[in-house]
């Protein structure tokens, strides 16, 4: 047998393997769609994107990796590739013992192919350039589902979360992802206030029926920030029709707010219950960890390099809006372009001083933060600072606690005092809230809304 020969089986017992291991349409979408290529004595498995290599890693890592050493010799590590597809002649290695240690040399795919309809896509929002973490995986995870398979899963799917944390990022994701796989779709973004816009429009030129083809026409629809449609009844009866009419012909929506479909108070509970018969996620602020990994990848595109520890200041400043993180790195970069001075992490704490500080408004105060907790939990701000050790009233005390470490800058004695407790007290609870945030949905749920709240509008307060 020639070495090529000895290569195509290799290759075709490694596709058996895999083909074996999966539904045929994750073989069809996924893993048939894997090349192979050499580099140097090892096989690199090619994929057709980025989104692709994360899909298969993510969900078929492990058939892969025990495929590929079964085949290719149990030290084998699977390398992947991101790049265009051969369709040549396989010409790979036969000695495949000892792979090399590196990792894939990533490349990023060029452009998909560019939508030529009226999509209304953000060019930049791809699925490729959102880093995925702790606090969106599951929004990201869902919205990959819906573009693999429009219409077939979470309908609609609904993506709730604070401002700058990607909603929009993901809904454009969705609609470049699907076209890419599916060109043939109709795909349409559009803000809830385009879309009343629209309607309004339609209506002066009496022409209704171009708004109702426009939007019950499509294949996906993307509605974005939909708690705009909050108390504009007309619209809401509108968008009900819309609504109706793509479901029941199962075509997908993908709806973003920025909170919970029960928070959007004026809608009537018709239109809310549908909201909730899909897959509702929400998205939280993203982790330092996330922070950094969404840093440095802006940071690539920075005209001078960026040391780790400015990155690492800039995700200590900016915790709750990616939005707001991307705006001090940009600040920071713009500052060295401006003066061509390399960026030290001197440079980036003083042009990023001036910012932190003269963007926040009043600097909230323990005061406000347990007048708004307490009060949240049907409280006095008495019962709060009283010595009442009864349930939930030393929850909502912990709650008041952790906020103010979370939200101000004061120390544990000094947060101590505004609570007539010891600093031991204040650090017990703090540890306390933040064990029950990993397993309490409610209390999580309850504790953002919270920091939202005070981050938001809270700072009338004079403070410490
Ligand atoms: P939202 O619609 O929730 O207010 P956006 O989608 O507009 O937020 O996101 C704000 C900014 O942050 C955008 O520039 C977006 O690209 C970026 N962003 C948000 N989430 C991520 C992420 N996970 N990875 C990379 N960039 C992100
Ligand atoms: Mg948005």
């Amino acid at each position: 047998m020639t070495q090529p020969e000895r290569a195509n089986d290799l290759w075709a017992d490694f596709r058996d393997a895999l083909k074996a291991g999966v539904s045929e349409t994750n073989w069809d979408t996924w893993l048939s769609r894997l090349e192979p290529d050499a580099d140097g004595d090892r096989i690199v498995l090619v994929v057709p994107s980025e989104f692709h290599l994360r899909w298969v890693q993510d969900k078929h890592g492990d058939l892969v990796e025990g495929a590929y050493r079964s085949v290719f010799g149990t030290d084998a590590e699977p390398i992947f590739r991101v790049g265009e597809m051969l369709s040549s002649e396989l010409t790979l290695p036969l000695d495949t013992e000892e792979p090399g240690p590196d990792s894939a040399p990533g490349r990023e795919t060029g452009e998909g192919s560019a939508p030529t309809k009226a999509t209304n896509l953000i060019n930049r929002y791809r699925f490729e350039s959102f880093v995925v973490g702790q606090s969106n995986r599951f929004a990201w995870a869902a919205s990959m589902a819906v573009a693999e398979q429009p219409g077939a899963h979470y309908n609609p799917l609904f993506i709730y979360g604070g401002a700058g944390l990607g909603k929009t990022h993901l809904l454009n994701a969705v609609g470049h992802q699907a076209l890419e796989m599916y060109p043939d779709l109709v795909v349409r973004y559009v803000s809830s206030e385009n879309f009343l816009n629209d309607f309004i429009e339609s209506i002066r030129r009496k022409r209704p029926d171009d708004f109702k083809s426009r939007y019950r026409g499509v294949d996906i629809l993307l509605l974005d920030d939909v708690q705009f449609f909050e108390g504009k009844e007309q619209i809401l009866e509108e968008f009900f029709h819309t609504f109706n009419s793509l479901y029941e012909s199962g075509k997908q929506m993908v709806i973003s707010s920025d909170r919970h479909p029960r928070n959007l108070s004026t809608l009537e509970d018709r239109l809310r219950s549908r909201f909730e018969w899909g897959l509702l996620t929400d998205i939280q602020p993203p982790d330092m960890e996330t922070r950094i990994a969404i840093l440095r990848r802006n940071a690539e595109f920075a005209p001078r390099p960026v040391p780790v520890d400015v990155l690492e200041h800039i995700a200590g400043l900016v915790s709750d809006n990616i939005r707001e993180l991307e705006g001090a790195l940009t600040r920071v970069t713009a500052w060295s372009a401006l003066n061509r001075r390399d960026i030290d992490l001197e440079t980036a704490e003083r042009v990023l001083k001036d910012i932190v500080t003269s963007d926040e408004p009043v600097p909230l105060g323990p005061e406000t933060i347990i007048r708004t907790s307490a009060q949240a939990y049907g409280f006095s701000v008495e019962d709060v600072l009283s010595s009442s050790r009864r349930q939930p009233l030393v929850l909502c005390r912990q709650i008041s606690m952790y906020l103010c470490r979370e939200l101000t800058d004061l120390s544990l004695p000094k947060i101590g005092e505004h609570f007539n407790r010891d600093h031991t007290t204040v650090l017990h609870s703090v540890e306390k809230v933040k064990r029950i945030l990993r397993s309490d949905r409610a209390v999580f749920d309850r504790v953002n809304q919270l920091t939202q709240e005070l981050r938001k509008g809270g700072g009338v307060s004079t403070g410490s």
